[in-house]
């Protein structure tokens, strides 16, 4: 069993849809199922559509979209005699009276998940029929009725006991040879049927649910790009592909600000050694980048940028030291108000750590902790990731008049600095 995700950029347009059906067709070797994000930009298009129906204004933004989707079918299919035009009229129509009849009572990240899923509810249902049209059998599964959730609406959590017993009944098609599954990335839903999301860049993670579930060989998220590289091309000249990185590295490359995967991807695959690639839709003959253990490997220097960083420093109010009954107290709040803790530093009379900038959070840290502790915020500032760090790499990197925070480990080497 193979899992493949295919990202809007895969298919943004008609010809774009075309390169991931002969893709499948070149690459499948047995079973597959393929899970599919919204085509192109629609996601952040349903994001502002939703926003413009709470103004009542969403009309000429929605036409946008389904212009957007009809030129793409159009140019893939004979207008009248498809079935396709039907069920795109039925989802957009739906799309349609949602919008209309919006409840601003309702929480606003609950709208949220049963509006902007349609991207991919959308793009499932075109790339099926093409699929099933270019001879590829494909059946459609809906997502929501798989990846169970809770009610943590735009961030459901997966519910592993259930989505696993749901997704072990997709039972294969016997007079089917190659059989293809397709289905909606992003996308879950709770136990009575509620349609939730996983995430912005989810369908990643939701690729890596199935895999794990369906106890996949493999998993490739196909990408624009070649592959996992050493560095962010728009931050570093020379750039490598990295071919092979063990799932701990790749894990702390998504956590530390390496977007070419989405960090809860690795977790689930690792577990039961699934092979990750990640490969390129543009030249799909390059082998790309494996993730798996590798323990014999040596690792080639990379190096991740996370901006949008802030750093909290605390002192105790009365002097006295920062002990652990201090610390504890501070990381509990922390906690409880999900302020993720990116990097650390204590000293005898401070405490500071530097998290993802979330100013509401923050204020409601302060509230709680300024009675004891003396607190200053840092924003703008970049926490910078030296893995498996060099010489060279420090030197061109590590600039100690700008940091603010560090930390060495054998294999990583952290700073946070003035941006
Ligand atoms: N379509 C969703 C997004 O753009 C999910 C994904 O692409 O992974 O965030
Ligand atoms: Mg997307």
């Amino acid at each position: 069993m193979q899992v493949f995700k295919f990202g809007g950029a895969s298919i943004k347009n008609a010809e774009a849809v075309r390169n991931v059906a002969r893709i499948i067709s070149r690459e499948q070797s047995g079973k597959l199922l393929v899970v599919v994000s919204a085509m192109g930009k629609t996601t952040n298009a349903l994001e502002a559509i939703l926003d413009a129906a709470y103004r009542k204004t969403y009309h000429k933004l929605f036409q946008e979209l389904r212009l957007f989707h009809y030129e793409i079918v159009s140019e893939l299919f004979s207008p009248a005699s498809n079935p396709l035009f039907g069920e795109l009229e039925r989802l957009f129509d739906s799309l349609n009276q949602q919008l209309k009849s919006l409840n601003p009572a309702e929480e606003y990240s609950k709208n949220y998940d049963s509006i902007v899923s349609f991207g991919e509810q959308i793009s499932s249902a075109i790339l099926a029929f093409y699929l099933n049209e270019t001879g590829i059998e494909t059946k459609l599964l809906n997502a929501s009725e798989y990846i169970i959730t809770n009610e943590t609406w735009q961030e459901g959590r997966v519910n592993w006991e259930e989505t696993a017993l749901r997704i072990s009944k997709i039972e294969p098609e016997s007079k089917v040879e190659k059989q293809v599954w397709l289905t909606q990335g992003f996308m879950g839903g709770t136990e009575n049927g509620k349609t939730t999301t996983l995430g912005r860049e989810g369908s990643d993670y939701s690729a890596a649910i199935f895999a794990s579930c369906l106890k996949a060989k493999s998993v490739t998220i196909w990408k624009d790009v070649d592959g996992v590289l050493n560095a962010d091309p728009k931050r570093v000249k020379e750039t490598q592909l990295l071919k092979k990185i063990s799932y701990q590295d790749a894990a702390e490359m998504t956590y530390y600000g390496a977007s070419v995967i989405h960090p809860k991807t690795i977790k689930p695959l690792a577990n039961l050694s699934i092979q990750l690639f990640v490969r390129s839709f543009l030249n799909a003959k390059a082998e790309g980048t494996e993730i798996a253990n590798f323990p014999e490997i040596t690792p080639q220097p990379s190096i991740i940028f996370k901006s949008n960083q802030s750093v909290l420093r605390f002192e105790a109010r009365d002097l006295s030291n920062i002990n652990q009954r201090a610390l504890a107290k501070i990381i509990d709040t922390l906690s409880d108000l999900s302020i993720r803790i990116n990097l650390m530093m204590n000293t005898a009379v401070s405490f500071s750590i530097c998290a993802n900038t979330q100013q509401e959070k923050f204020e409601n840290a302060i509230k709680l902790l300024e009675s004891e502790f003396e607190i200053s915020v840092r924003d703008n500032l970049e926490l910078v990731t030296l893995k498996h760090y060099s010489k060279e790499t420090i030197k061109k990197f590590y600039l100690p008049e700008k940091t603010l925070i560090e930390l060495k480990t054998p294999t990583n080497y952290q700073f946070v600095n003035e941006g």
